[in-house]
């Protein structure tokens, strides 16, 4: 049998690789530039790029493709041959410097939110090598940027990567102030854990609404889901476990450090979450991942839903962002330390994040915002929208106690000193039980759960570097101008604590009394939808802020606000557009033929002259005739509403529209065929029922 450690990364141009094909002149400039973002030499991109042709074509690669994360959420990829013709007639394999530095693809179909006119169809894509080329198929994809003519970022990496650089040179600042002078950066850590679902490709092809949404507009609860908890962590059933296998196989031959694998709480629903690592990598090994548990699945018989909500009534899918921020030496900036000097930096380092997420609430809500996830925040089974924090009761009365100066309970009735005395040490187990919260501290990590299965992490991300690089700076910009580092240090926490406790919160989050507190009496931000956030990314205080720090320029947040809210209604007048014709072109006919059939018995029954005090068949057939009324004129109206959206002025406008009145109508439509679900013989009904699907794997 093979063994993991044989093939793990076997399809990656890692540093393994790198240190075997490279010169050492080479391989050092290289790696420089991967660690510290020094700028790359010609000569050397040439070296690097022959290397990496060699090292894929040994392993049967034909092609390259700069791969990259355009504003669609998914990964883009054009592939070209390494054939260069030779005098001879023949040919050779070429792959230069420049073809890896920059690749030029006609992008004109990308979203760009008005940064590129499609006449200006070009744009570039710039290699990042700090994410290592890999192998997919028969092509070597090499992780790149994607930017307009004009140098503005149309991809989710370009600012990820700013970010990045923003939050290391913020702490790189911190650090310095403690004292340390040796880290050479800071990077933000990040394991993201992924739900899905698995069904069959039967059920799937027989369900127009999956092929075109990805997710049920129609089905009625089926008699057993969630309910007796048997899912959760249960026996993984052996085509499930075929396909995990499987999956982990793909995933570690692409260097993907997938690691935990289990049942999670719907029928049909898993997760795999892997080792965490740099953000940059994770982000992009998050979208190799999905897309390759969907390939995988395939080859399994089966569909992998990446949905957030596949099923109505039952848990939809999301993604935790585990987070925390580390030096080069390993050093993990959001750890609890041994001494009092190491214990006042982490606390720094937590007020930062406790003012960041307070600060920028609605940045970090408005990064998950996507159609699918609308369905998830808030309704009890998910995060809800409101976002605050949980840090649980020991660290939050250390916070107390250096607030008000009293003495805490834990360090043996003493006040907390800063730079004096020790914080207790924080049981991992007390700090992650409560399961409501959006963004939960879980001793050395912070875990942002409002992600939709589908997001990509990237915004999320971005938002989370940026907002805490802001914190901070403005902590480093006080503390270097300081007369008294200690007592600067911590008046700055106090201050933070004071200004900031209104979004720490470690209760139940589900509870309405939760909502009515945070909104009412703490003043915190509720956006239920997509269009009730997003416009917010264009409020100024996030304008300053993340231009302030080079994340983005105003024109890409106006083109990513644009581009968000166009997804948004796209995504809903499609699942609408299906509605109309499943109920016109499936459901009404079905349910007309069951009802005459019925209407058939109906009368036949009366022929007999059967003597009966309750005639089912006319009862149903009254029923069946009233529901037929209902589905025909609710399509008609749900019709109605889709072209009203003709009318719209701006693409904000639209999606309100599409919050107002579209959505409100599909879900009055969904009511009545779900009805009719359930009084029609299942023979006649057009497509497999909840109970089929979620239970189609065995
Ligand atoms: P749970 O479901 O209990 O929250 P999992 O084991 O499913 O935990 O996932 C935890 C994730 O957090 C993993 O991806 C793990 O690698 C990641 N993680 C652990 N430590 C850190 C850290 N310091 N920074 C970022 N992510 C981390
Ligand atoms: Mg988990």
């Amino acid at each position: 049998m093979e063994k993991i450690m044989d093939y793990f990364g076997c399809n990656v141009f890692d540093d393994r690789v790198m240190k075997a094909t490279l010169s050492e002149e080479v391989y050092s400039s290289l790696k420089n530039t991967i660690d510290e973002g020094k700028e790359l030499d010609i000569s050397v991109a040439n070296a690097v790029a022959n290397a990496m042709k060699d090292w894929a074509v040994a392993k049967g690669a034909t092609h390259y493709t700069h791969w990259f994360q355009p504003l669609t959420g998914i990964t883009a990829e054009k592939h070209d041959s390494f054939i260069s013709p030779s005098p001879d007639g023949g040919v050779i394999l070429e792959f230069s410097g420049k073809e890896l530095i920059k690749g030029e693809p006609d992008a004109s179909s990308f979203p760009s939110g008005g940064l590129r006119a499609t006449f200006e169809a070009r744009g570039y894509t710039a290699w990042d090598p700090t994410s290592y080329a890999f192998i997919k198929g028969k092509t070597l994809c090499i992780p790149t940027a994607f930017c307009s003519y004009g140098g503005h970022a149309l991809d989710k990496k370009t600012p990820l990567l700013r970010s990045m650089e923003a939050l290391n040179k913020q702490a790189l600042r911190i650090l310095k102030l403690f004292g340390n002078t040796s880290a050479k950066y800071v990077r933000s850590m990040v394991g993201p854990e992924q739900e899905y679902f698995l069904i069959t490709k039967e059920m799937y092809d027989q369900r127009p609404d999956l092929r075109y949404t990805g997710r049920t507009l129609f089905g009625a609860k089926a008699p057993k889901g969630q309910e007796m908890n048997d899912h959760y962590f249960g026996a993984i059933k052996p085509k499930v476990a075929e396909f995990m296998d499987d999956l982990n196989k793909e995933l570690w031959k692409l260097g993907v450090l997938a690691k935990t694998e289990h049942n999670e709480v719907a029928p049909a629903q898993h997760e795999l979450a892997p080792i965490y690592t740099t953000t940059n990598i994770a982000t992009d090994h998050n979208q190799l991942t999905m897309e390759i548990m969907q390939k995988v699945a395939s080859k399994h018989g089966l569909v992998c839903l990446l949905h957030e909500k596949p099923f109505a009534g039952v848990n939809g899918s999301g993604k935790h962002n585990n987070w925390s921020i580390a030096t080069d030496s390993g050093q993990n900036l959001l750890s609890p330390g041994d001494t009092p000097y190491e214990n006042a930096q982490f606390l720094l380092f937590l007020c930062a994040v406790i003012k960041a997420v307070d600060d920028y609430q609605d940045l970090l809500r408005l990064s998950v915002a996507t159609a699918g996830n609308d369905h998830r925040l808030g309704a009890n089974e998910a995060p809800p929208a409101v976002v605050s924090m949980f840090l649980g009761d020991e660290l939050t009365g250390v916070l107390e106690a250096i607030e008000t100066d009293k003495p805490y309970k834990g360090a043996e009735k003493q006040q907390m000193r800063l730079g004096v005395d020790v914080l207790p040490i924080f049981n991992r187990d007390t700090t992650d039980r409560n399961r409501t919260s959006p963004f939960a501290f879980t001793g050395n990590k912070f875990e942002f759960r409002m992600l939709g299965s589908s997001n990509s992490i990237g915004c999320a991300n971005i938002m989370l570097n940026s907002a805490v690089a802001e914190s901070l700076r403005i902590y480093a910009d006080r503390l270097e101008n300081a007369d008294d580092f200690e007592t600067t240090l911590h008046e700055m926490i106090r201050k933070t604590i004071k200004d900031h406790k209104r979004i720490i919160f470690n209760g139940n989050g589900y509870d309405n009394s939760w909502i009515k507190e945070a909104t009412e009496v703490r003043g915190l931000s509720n956006y239920r939808t997509t269009p009730d956030c997003m416009p917010h990314l264009l409020d100024k205080k996030n304008v300053d802020m993340l231009t302030g720090l080079g994340v983005f320029s105003e024109e890409e947040m106006k083109s990513r606000r644009d581009i968000m809210l166009e997804n948004y209604s796209k995504t809903v007048i499609i699942e609408a557009n299906t509605m109309v014709s499943m109920s016109r072109e499936q459901i009404l006919p079905a349910v007309e033929k069951y009802s005459a059939f019925i209407a058939n018995a109906a009368i036949a029954k009366r022929t007999l002259s059967v003597s009966i005090k309750y005639d089912y068949e006319t009862d149903l057939v009254r029923k069946l005739s009233v529901l037929l009324n209902r589905i025909a004129a609710l399509t008609g109206d749900l019709d109605e509403s889709l072209l009203a959206l003709h009318d719209a002025d701006g693409i904000i406008q639209e999606s309100e529209m599409i919050r107002d009145s579209v959505i409100p109508k599909m879900s009055e439509l969904r009511i009545a065929c779900d009805e009719a679900e359930t009084l029609t013989d299942k023979t006649y009904w057009p497509f497999p029922t909840y109970g089929d699907i979620l239970f189609s794997v065995r």
